[in-house]
């Protein structure tokens, strides 16, 4: 199908599929979150009724959408094409399912639009998806809401979920200009010098103890990495390790030799 020009053909490929949706104003809502936020693509499956003039009432503009949504028999010929499938559930089930919130959910769907259809599912507004719906999907999207009162109303949910996959469509495709002082993502180099610091710092002051050192600092890397620093964060990181040894070295210059510990290899002062 041809692109409907809102600028990211990737969105092109979002599938939004209704099953059973059994208000004609909770689908009109829909079609209206999907122009909102750049999103062309309807299939619905046996809705309750559909009426394009009632539904063009209510999302004005949207005639492109209402005349190319796909009516389908079944939930399982609305996926089939999909390279990937995400159901929507306001709370996990009982059964273990792929979960996770809806934001991690729009950028793996929008990087897998690269490949193909990738279908959003939502349920019937009395009583979600069943379970065998959700057997057809490779995951569940769920849009973090008060836990005491969880359920969106469909229409609702579809523009959240639909305003994620905007932005991280935005995001990736324009990302932020660097402030004049960013210093770029550090490179792994640069984080094993950091963590080599780190991890002599503690060895001196005799941080581990009974602690197994591997698994502190792989916690320690967990943490770190996790932190996602740059060149000039890492450097900083890397200085406090360095500055500790050196002025070990400088005042418990026997306890040093004791240690056998190596000398440093640089002088982190003034190095970032
Ligand atoms: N009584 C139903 C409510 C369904 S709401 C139930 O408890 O399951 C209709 C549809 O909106 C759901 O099937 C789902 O597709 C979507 N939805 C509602 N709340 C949601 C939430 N918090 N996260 C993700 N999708 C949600």
């Amino acid at each position: 199908m041809e692109s409907m020009n809102h600028g990211d053909p990737r969105l092109d490929r979002i599938v939004i599929v209704l099953h059973e949706p059994q208000n004609l104003v909770n689908v009109a809502g829909v079609v209206r979150a999907m122009k909102n936020m750049g999103l062309s693509r309807l299939r619905v499956v046996r809705p309750a009724e559909w009426d394009a003039w009632r539904i063009t009432g209510i999302a004005h503009r949207a005639d492109d959408v209402v005349e190319r949504t796909e009516h389908m028999d079944t939930l399982e010929d609305a996926v089939a094409d999909a390279v990937l499938v995400v159901g929507t559930s306001a709370r996990p089930r009982t059964a273990q399912r792929n979960y996770r919130y809806a934001r991690d959910w729009a950028h793996r769907m929008l990087a897998r639009a690269e490949e193909g259809p990738v279908a959003l599912v939502f349920g019937r507004e009395d009583r979600g998806l069943s379970n065998e719906a959700l057997d057809l999907c490779d995951g569940v999207a769920i849009i973090p809401t008060n836990p005491d009162y969880s359920s969106l109303n469909l229409a609702q949910a579809c523009l959240l979920l639909s305003y994620e996959l905007f932005l991280a469509a935005q995001g990736e495709d324009r990302p932020l200009p660097r402030g004049r002082r960013s210093t770029g993502p550090a490179s792994r180099e640069r984080m094993e010098t950091m963590f080599g610091a780190l991890e002599g710092a503690l060895t001196r002051v005799d941080f581990f103890k009974a602690r197994t050192p591997e698994s502190v600092m792989r916690t320690f890397r967990t943490l770190l990495s996790r932190a996602d620093p740059d060149q000039q964060e890492a450097g900083l990181v890397q200085a406090l390790g360095f500055e500790v040894q050196n002025y070990l070295d400088r005042h418990l210059p026997a306890h040093s030799a004791e240690d056998g510990g190596e000398p440093n290899p640089e002088r982190p002062v003034g190095e970032t």
